[in-house]
């Protein structure tokens, strides 16, 4: 949707959703504005246990202007429960109380596992309502202005989970359609202060969020979220993992973990053969091709990948390309965790998991 100046208004030229101000009242005309889009599941204060707030919640009379995403940089959990994600509420409130702040500084919080709870009192209402905005404290100077969400973890190298990243996309639809937002607005808290905060990794993926935004808010299908690498990017275990999927596709390149021209070559040659768009960036489709299906009695470079992807979620193991009883385990217990079929079997869909 685009940003209309008031001008615009003048002959009613306006979109759906859109809010005309005529003289200082504001009158909301059709809602929603982005036909359908789902509410997200959000637990409101109450299930989580929060502590009642120190002082009175300040519920300003005005919309947010934007939406700032913000990581907690607590370790990555691999409990992707509910029971982990409330937890995580009451201790980020307790946390903020002891800085002296009246209640939970962000209005959301996302676990790893993908729960939405309500942070701040009244912040859930508030939105419910689309013309109000609590005040938070997540961000200096613009808390009056930006609504906060806080993800569960550290995204310095790493890139959110899945279900935390899927379920981001639907509470910032759900966010932008209530208060007629643009997916434009999503901003990293790095961009309003000196921080590092959402990570290089998470603020790195903000085009691709915003992008994603946009599409579920014209109710068009997001597709699976496969985390692009491309030339340059810092050394992970993720191109290393990358490196080991392109030797089993027959590439001749060493798996160290950094991208270089040797590497693009690759992924090159590798799209060129499947018929892909061939620009060297390793994007959801080619990610999707270069997977390979691996299972107990599987050896080789493949199930290298899958190890190198375990290791870099918190899992102990080697990467000695061996797809043992013990691995096969362990891939049960990364299935279980994330809510999968448990099959020991890696597809595309524990690929999914493992690659974000
Ligand atoms: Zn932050």
């Amino acid at each position: 949707m685009k940003q209309y100046s008031r001008r615009s208004f003048g002959k009613l030229t306006v979109g759906v959703g859109m809010s005309v101000v005529v003289g200082l009242t504001e009158l909301q005309l059709l809602r929603p504005s982005h036909a359908a889009v789902a509410i997200p599941a959000i637990g409101g204060t109450a299930t989580w246990g929060a502590a009642a707030p120190k002082e009175p919640i300040k519920r300003l009379a005005q919309k947010p202007i934007g939406i700032v995403v913000h990581h907690t940089t607590s370790p990555n959990s691999n409990d992707f429960t509910q029971t982990k994600a409330r937890q995580v509420a009451r201790s980020i409130q307790q946390s903020h109380f002891n800085r002296g702040w009246i209640d939970t500084g962000q209005h959301f919080t996302i676990s790893r596992g993908g729960w939405i709870l309500e942070g701040r009192h009244q912040s859930l209402a508030a939105v419910q309502q689309g013309t109000t905005h609590v005040q938070g404290a997540h961000v200096d100077g613009h808390n009056e202005t930006h609504i906060g969400i806080e993800c569960d973890g550290l995204y310095m190298e790493h890139a959110p989970s899945l279900p935390l990243w899927n379920n981001l996309v639907a509470l910032l639809a759900y966010l932008c359609h209530q208060y007629g937002l643009t997916a434009q607005t999503i901003v990293g808290h790095r961009d309003l202060d000196a921080t590092l905060c959402p990570g290089d990794t998470f603020y790195s993926l903000l085009p691709q969020l915003r992008a994603a935004v946009e599409t579920h808010l014209a109710g068009g299908n997001v597709g699976r979220m496969w985390p692009t690498l491309k030339r340059n990017t810092p050394a992970t275990s993720l191109a290393k993992t990358a490196q080991y999927l392109l030797r089993t596709h027959g590439a001749s390149i060493t798996a160290d973990g950094a991208f270089g021209p040797a590497t693009e070559a690759a992924v090159k040659a590798f799209q060129t053969a499947k018929g892909l768009t061939v620009n060297g960036i390793i994007g959801a489709a080619t990610w999707e091709s270069l997977i390979r299906t691996v299972r107990l009695g599987d050896s080789g470079d493949a199930v290298r990948a899958v190890q190198t992807r375990l290791a870099a979620q918190g899992y102990t193991t080697t990467s000695d390309g061996q797809f043992t009883a013990t691995l096969n385990a362990l891939v049960k217990t990364f299935q279980t965790n994330r809510q999968l079929s448990v099959d020991g079997v890696v597809g595309i869909n524990s690929w999914n998991h493992l690659a974000m």
